[in-house]
């Protein structure tokens, strides 16, 4: 798909017009988690200087300490222009106005966005860790994300496929 950019809002750009390759992995196990996985990833191609530009497959998986149903997951890779935490924010809005709570730690939710890469970039900051901390120890992140390039690095952390093995008894199946 295309959409132009609007470099209007450069208060919230990376400082340059040079767009960043970030992935974002979306999960959800609550009400219809398809559904909302499907609208989600529709609605972070709207995003303000955002363009999707690629969309894993749709996978199941059991929560990892955590309630409730099996979650349905994928992983998406943009093309932005918005700064880290910038897009976090987007994010983060996404979650809310898909009636996201947290009553408690790992409860069931509606939608879970996670900024997993920023172009080769490593944050720490109090509200966003990039390389996503935990990415590599979870098949439903790492299965969607090798589908969509097999061959990526995660800085400081070396090539995404050398931490397959490790998360091989995971159960994970591919749903769409
Ligand atoms: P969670 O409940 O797992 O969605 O975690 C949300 C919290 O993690 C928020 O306070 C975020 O500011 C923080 N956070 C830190 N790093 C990230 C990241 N890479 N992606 C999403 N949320 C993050």
């Amino acid at each position: 798909m295309t959409k132009s950019f609007n470099h209007a809002a450069s208060n919230t750009t990376a400082g340059s017009q040079q767009a960043l390759c970030a992935y974002i992995g979306l999960g959800a196990n609550l009400g219809d988690a398809q559904a909302t996985i499907l609208q989600a990833i529709q609605r972070v191609a709207t995003l303000a200087n955002t363009q999707l530009s690629a969309s894993s497959s749709l996978f199941v998986s059991a929560p990892i300490d955590a309630d409730g149903s099996d979650y349905v997951n994928a992983v998406i890779q943009v093309k932005t222009t918005l700064s880290a935490h910038a897009l976090l924010k987007c994010l983060q809005e996404l979650e809310r106005a898909f009636g996201r709570e947290r009553p408690y730690h790992h409860a069931p939710r509606t939608l879970d966005l996670d900024l997993l890469l920023f172009g080769d970039q490593k944050i720490c900051t109090e509200e966003l860790t990039v390389p996503h901390p935990r990415m590599t120890e979870r098949a439903f992140v790492l299965l969607p994300l090798l589908q969509l390039d097999p061959f990526i690095h995660i800085p400081g952390k070396g090539d995404a496929n050398q931490f397959a093995p490790a998360i091989a008894a995971q159960v994970i199946r591919k749903l769409v």
